[in-house]
């Protein structure tokens, strides 16, 4: 099997067809192929020459490995259980303990029970009502025996050697945080895919609070003599990492009222930077991940926004400020963060510029717009242009739709330079259409001049103007069209301000 991709042809009908449709449904993944996949399915050693070299020690501490789950399918529990029996070598590994955060699903019953009750080390703790993954893990945490927990999600695969690297850093350093590199296990066909060392991937984070992926800066990758050496990373993923159980203690573990999904990651990734630890991406180490692209749980979403509200209101001091922008200033009820700032101060924890100057340097602080909020015509009544950015087959990747005022993808920059900017892209104008790009310098077709008089906004590459026209189905998107003055080319811009404009002359 080695990890390869097991594919179902389009045409299955009846049954079948069902059960794939309800698998999808329950998992956002293919459980029917997950299902076909033996428990012990073997997978290569990903490791680079560098790291099967490295002597085997065994004085390292023990570990306890923690995985929450909530409804998820028998199938990839059971692997992930079976490969970290399966690749962990005996000494390091005490026990693993499952936290079954109230789950509904049948199989995860009597049917668990038994299962488990044949697996040497692996103990069930059940919650006893739901707390999400974030209570979750802390439950796991506070019943490991060990100096050393290590979290992983219900859908992943260790490989071979992935353990010993993990748990080194934290010997050297206790106040190392450290993850393993997460490979893509297809949603899909359940097919393993390797990162390439040469090509490893950081975490990040943007302005919504949302955590991204980013490539290391070619500064640092430039002075990278061994591939698979520990790299620091400004966040990670947090799905999968393992931590010393007093620093995390320490730490105060997560905030306890994250509820159910996200944010917990960056919490966790900031503190422990600006509380003096040090967090790391270990080459060496390769655990799987089957990653989906929608969520199972319902009201996910607001759950995550308000803990990404705690999380700024906590951690971010005044840059807090780019996140509220971004979500139209609707912060919601958040709850009480008290407690946890008294906890920032009692630790003494540098401030987030801090973070930003020492850990995340290549970080771009929108301090210096010309605008930033809507860019809107009006008519009855305003029309805002509307990011998009992957969108499904078929439709444009910039629309015009009615303002909402609560940011997301009606939030852009206008930049000192000209750009149209969402998130990472720009608005462009390519092959006749105008979209989302990448944002490059001295690419003109990025470039958009505004006249805070005629409201006029000048593309210089075609020198025609933004306006707006709508299709058959009365979607409305933008165009460009000869300059004349009519309303569809008037434009407005929350917080425009023409001084932070370089001038029009060094531009072209
Ligand atoms: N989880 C949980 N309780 C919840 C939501 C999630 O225990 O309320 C578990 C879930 O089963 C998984 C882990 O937390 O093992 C991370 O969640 P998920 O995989 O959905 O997040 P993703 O990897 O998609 O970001
Ligand atoms: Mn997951």
């Amino acid at each position: 099997m080695l990890g390869k991709a097991v594919h179902v042809k389009d045409d299955v009908k009846g049954t079948i067809r069902m059960l794939i449709k309800k698998g999808w449904q329950d998992n956002a993944f293919n459980q029917f192929v997950s299902d076909l996949i033996p428990f012990g399915r073997t997978l290569p050693d990903f490791r680079e020459d560098w790291c099967k070299q490295r002597k085997s020690s065994l004085s390292l501490p023990e570990v306890t490995i923690i995985i929450c789950f909530h409804n998820e399918a028998f199938s990839t529990l059971l692997r992930t259980i079976r490969s970290v029996l399966h690749y962990s070598h005996k000494p390091f590994l005490r026990e693993i303990i499952l936290v079954d955060d109230f789950s509904t699903m049948l199989h995860l019953k009597s049917r668990l029970d038994a299962r488990i009750q044949k697996l040497p080390s692996v103990r069930l703790v059940r919650a006893k009502r739901r707390e999400g993954l974030i209570r979750s893990r802390i439950i796991g945490a506070k019943e490991a025996s060990t100096s050393i927990v290590l979290f992983l999600d219900s859908h992943c695969e260790c490989t071979e050697g992935w353990l010993q690297p993990l748990i080194e850093r934290i010997a050297e350093n206790n106040r190392t945080v450290v993850s393993p590199v997460i490979d893509h296990i297809d949603p899909s066909t359940f097919e393993y895919v390797a990162q390439n060392p040469k090509d490893i991937q950081l975490g990040g984070f943007n302005w919504n609070l949302n955590f991204i992926w980013k490539s290391l800066p070619r500064k640092i990758a430039a002075k990278r003599k061994k591939f698979a050496a520990p790299v620091k990373t400004p966040t990670i993923a947090g799905g999968l990492f393992a931590i010393n159980k007093d620093f995390f203690e320490h730490l105060g573990y997560y905030d306890e009222d994250f509820e159910i999904w996200g944010g917990e990651n960056l919490e966790l990734s900031f503190k422990v930077w600006m509380c003096g630890g040090t967090l790391e991406i270990v080459p060496c180490s390769h655990v799987g991940h089957v990653y989906r692209t929608t969520f199972p749980y319902a009201g996910a979403r607001e759950n995550a926004k308000r803990n990404s509200v705690r999380l700024a209101e906590v951690w971010l001091d005044d840059y807090a400020k780019y996140f509220y922008e971004r979500i139209g200033y609707l912060k919601g009820d958040f709850g009480d963060v008290s407690q946890r700032q008294k906890l920032r101060k009692r630790l003494k924890c540098n401030t987030f510029e801090w973070y930003l100057n020492n850990v995340c340097s290549d970080m771009v602080v929108p301090n210096n717009t010309a605008a930033r909020g809507q860019i809107y015509t009006t008519g009855s009544h305003d029309m805002c242009l509307n990011a998009n950015a992957s969108p499904p087959d078929g439709t444009s990747d910039v629309l015009i739709k009615p303002c909402h005022h609560q940011g997301g993808h009606q939030f852009w920059l206008y930049t000192r330079e000209g750009r149209l900017q969402f998130d990472h892209l720009c608005l462009d104008f390519l092959f006749n259409v105008i979209t989302l790009f990448t944002c490059r310098n001295l690419a003109d077709t990025q470039i958009w001049l505004y006249d805070i008089k005629t409201k006029l906004m000048l593309h210089v590459n075609t020198q025609d103007c933004l306006s707006v026209v709508a299709n058959e189905k009365n979607d409305m998107r933008p165009v460009l069209e000869r300059c004349s003055g009519k309303k569809t080319q008037k434009w407005y811009m929350d917080n425009f301000n023409a001084n932070n404009l370089i001038p029009v002359i060094n531009l072209l």
